[in-house]
């Protein structure tokens, strides 16, 4: 696999404590709540023919700016899920001004789709703020705002695109999750009215042989559902899938999609994934962290040691193709964000 790993290495420091500029904020003790966020910050999103006109410009006859960021608000998280090595991180919790200045700076550099995570991003708060009052304020300018939660806390985010992780069924997700939160997670996604609610999957060995099962299970529930595959942070391999399984299931996948199962990945970028046979376009992408750093690049960039050849992260996989004109992979990604 080819990657612009080696192009596009550089950091920058987003936040720091000497150079913090705190944007407006509300009177200590005071809250602003979504509605009145929303009727001071009314969301005034870019037409279809804007976003068409920004794409092609920059992202068509030019190639340089990120699209994609991923903004991890916090490394707290409710859960130690075996399969994640973010919760072991620490850094201060951000304040709403530094948060948002991050959020600016992303804007700046290109980004147009912002994706906040953790850790847990719905535990973020900052006095009486909550992440709620973060979306509103991305959504004032970003094409699409969404998020990306464990479910365990009620799913009433006003992003325009919510993912919840569900990594197995009953047993399978209390084990990976080290919790007993299955029928929690299920009783809030039934219970949201949210019109984005996705499910997001990752595969690994351990619940790869249940995933179609789980696919069929959770298409009766989400709007919508995505797939990836474990990545061996810190070299766990115990979870890997090898290539051979990971393809077998990939056909299974594509046959439950063609069948109308309402999985979101377009198929050529399942294709793809089978052998990692797709050049990754990493300048795409934006991370931020809850410490202030911004890196362009890799998801695993300051993160994790970078093996490409173990990727298995679609979102990556979907961008890149859609970056090179694939037109499957750019139809996934409306029916996604847009
Ligand atoms: S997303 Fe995957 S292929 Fe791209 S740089 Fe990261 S590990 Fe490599």
């Amino acid at each position: 696999m080819q990657t612009g790993n080696k192009r596009w290495a550089w950091d920058e420091k987003g936040i720091s404590t000497s150079s913090r500029i705190l944007l407006p904020q509300p009177a200590p003790g005071v809250c602003i709540g979504y509605n009145q966020f929303m009727g001071d910050h009314a969301h005034k999103p870019p037409g279809r023919i804007p976003q068409a006109a920004y794409i092609l410009r920059n992202y068509v006859l030019t190639r340089r700016k990120p699209f994609l960021a991923s903004f991890k608000l916090t490394y707290r998280c409710n859960l130690r899920c075996r399969q994640c090595p973010f919760y072991t991180m620490s850094a201060p919790e951000l304040s709403y001004g530094d948060a948002c200045r991050i959020i600016d700076r992303l804007y700046e550099r290109g980004n147009r789709l912002l994706m906040f995570e953790g850790g847990e991003p719905m535990l973020w708060r900052d006095g009486e703020l909550r992440v709620r009052d973060l979306v509103a304020y991305a959504r004032r300018r970003f094409f699409s705002v969404g998020m990306t939660t464990n479910g365990t806390l009620p799913l009433d985010a006003p992003t325009d695109v919510l993912w919840v992780s569900v990594d197995g069924l009953r047993e399978t997700h209390n084990a990976l999750r080290c919790a007993p939160i299955f029928d929690q997670v299920i009783a809030n996604a039934r219970a949201s009215t949210h019109p984005r609610l996705f499910a997001h999957v990752t595969v690994n060995a351990i619940n790869a042989e249940e995933v179609p099962a789980l696919l069929a299970f959770l298409d009766g529930i989400f709007r919508g559902i995505t797939v990836q595959f474990y990545y061996p942070y810190d070299h766990k391999d115990e979870l890997f899938l090898d290539f051979d399984r990971r393809e077998r299931l990939l056909e299974e996948v594509i046959r439950m999609k063609r069948a109308g199962t309402h999985i979101l990945n377009s198929i050529p970028a399942l294709q793809a994934l089978k052998r990692n046979h797709w050049t990754c376009s990493d300048w795409l992408i934006d991370n931020a962290n809850p410490d202030g750093r911004m890196q362009q690049g890799c998801y695993l960039r300051g993160r994790a040691d970078i093996d490409c050849s173990r990727c298995g992260f679609s979102p990556h996989t979907e961008v890149s193709l859609a970056c090179r004109g694939n037109p499957r992979a750019i139809q996934a990604g409306m029916r996604i964000f847009l």
